[in-house]
């Protein structure tokens, strides 16, 4: 439901410019030249509503998942490429040059007007770089807060180029309502951009976090605990996530997303289970505690409270544990009545974390490179382990929540639709959007 609400409401988004143009009408064309310019106007409006899928809004995030939304922002921002890219092609043929005493206002010819055009072509040369840039980000060899900043200024840059071409040198963009709408739609685009890099480090620094302890779980894992420090905290469900920002100012741009592994039944102090990867999650061992950290969230629709299922199943690949040990711990704290098991997947017996806290009963460890001595099960969680787990009435009424390694999510949620699980019960959560 909440999908279909969200995919209406983009629709409406993107679409309502080019509703308005059509209404506001002029001299009927040619079909090559509406045609060019309904994808130009489609294309500005789809750059400008992708401010909002990135803007890290919870009603759209909470609603579907960040990993989703982030995916839709990625495809449609290369469809609003291929539009923009086509759009003055099309025009071919059509006349072009200053005023006509036959078309004083310009309706039937385009404009070779130069400031009018020369946004449109920065703009047209800046959006390929800015969607190739982060296609490639991976492969270039710059920190992802440098990428960050380059793909936010990048896109601001290009929305208010597109702005000024649209409304002088588009024909429908040039009438004083059109120019209006996407006036608006422009501030509503830059507005969500500066709510997220101006408005929430601002209300950060006033609800500061400080380091309670740092430990090692594993030679490559960490938990983090951070308490509220002259705040009640936060108001999250079990298996939520949170942007981290350890030891730098909130406007600073260093934060990291890290699913909460700490239940809200435990109190205001937040854990996180932080695998080492890159600068920041390589640095955590010298966090000193005491150190002041800023939290930005709750995000995320890895929930099953309030759900009716009457089992829960788990499962989890690495770090992966992390949201899923939040809602185990919750389930133990409120006296859950559910039941639940988990498996959780690692490579070696040494990847294994929190192996002291964990029910046996609850738990199925799975190790892809056992020691000899292993007992538990081998290999990867695949098809076979899934149905060696759980029996035809969990798939059935049981919710599936995930969270692991990209290809163990495919292959498990493949075989879970495979054995009847409905989609609305399969949850998962991606920690990587590439
Ligand atoms: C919703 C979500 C929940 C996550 N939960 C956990 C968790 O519980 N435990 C855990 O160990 N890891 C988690 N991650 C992954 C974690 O965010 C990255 O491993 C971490 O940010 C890497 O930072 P770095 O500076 O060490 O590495 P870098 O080398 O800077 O980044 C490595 C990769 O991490 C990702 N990344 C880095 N910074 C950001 C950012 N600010 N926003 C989004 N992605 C970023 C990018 O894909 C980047 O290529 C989660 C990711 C997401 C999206």
């Amino acid at each position: 439901m909440k999908l279909l609400f969200l995919i209406v409401a983009y629709l409406v988004a993107i679409t309502l410019p080019l509703i308005l143009s059509a209404w506001v009408g002029g001299p009927p064309r040619q079909f090559h030249q509406e045609l060019a310019s309904g994808l130009g106007i489609l294309a500005f409006s789809m750059v400008l509503v992708e401010f909002i899928l990135s803007g890290r809004f919870k009603a759209i995030s909470n609603g579907v998942g960040l990993d989703v939304t982030m995916r839709f922002h990625q495809i449609m921002a290369r469809t609003a490429l291929v539009f923009a890219l086509l759009h003055p092609f099309l025009y071919q043929g059509t006349p072009s040059g200053g005023q006509r005493p036959w078309d004083p206002t310009r309706e039937l010819t385009i404009t070779t007007d130069f400031s009018a055009l020369s946004t449109g072509i920065a703009a047209y040369l800046l959006l390929p770089s800015l969607v190739l840039l982060a296609i490639g980000r991976t492969q270039l060899d710059f920190k992802y807060e440098t990428w960050r900043l380059l793909h936010g200024v990048g896109a601001l840059l290009i929305a208010v180029l597109l702005l000024h071409h649209t409304v002088y040198a588009g024909r429908y963009g040039s009438q004083p309502v059109m120019s209006w709408v996407w006036l608006a739609m422009t501030g509503v685009a830059v507005g969500s951009l500066l709510t997220v890099y101006l408005l929430v480090p601002l209300l950060q620094k006033a609800r500061p976090w400080r380091v309670t302890s740092v430990v090692r779980l594993t030679p490559k894992q960490w938990e983090v605990t951070v308490e509220p420090d002259g705040h009640r905290g936060l108001d999250y469900k079990a298996g939520q996530f949170a942007w981290l920002n350890v030891g730098h100012p909130p406007f600073s741009m260093k934060e990291n997303p890290f699913s909460i592994s700490s239940a809200p039944a435990a109190g205001p102090e937040i854990s996180f289970m932080i695998k080492e990867l890159g600068d920041f999650t390589r640095t955590i061992g010298q966090i000193k505690t005491g150190t002041v950290a800023y939290l930005d969230g709750p995000y995320g629709n890895l929930s099953v409270d309030g759900r009716a299922e009457p089992g829960v199943a788990l499962i989890a690949g690495g770090v992966g544990l992390a949201p899923l040990l939040g809602i185990l711990r919750q389930m133990r704290l409120t006296d859950d009545s559910r039941k639940v098991k988990l498996i959780y997947g690692n490579r070696v017996i040494d990847q294994i974390a929190y192996r002291e806290e964990l029910d046996p009963e609850d738990v199925v460890y799975v190790l892809s490179e056992p020691p000899e001595t292993w007992h538990g099960e081998t290999g990867f969680i695949d098809a076979a382990l899934i149905d060696r787990v759980f029996s035809e009435q969990e798939f059935s009424e049981w919710v599936f929540v995930m969270c692991g390694p990209a290809i163990m999510m495919d292959v498990v949620e493949d075989h879970l639709i495979k054995r009847g699980t409905p989609s609305h019960r399969i949850l998962s959560e991606r920690f990587n959007y590439d």
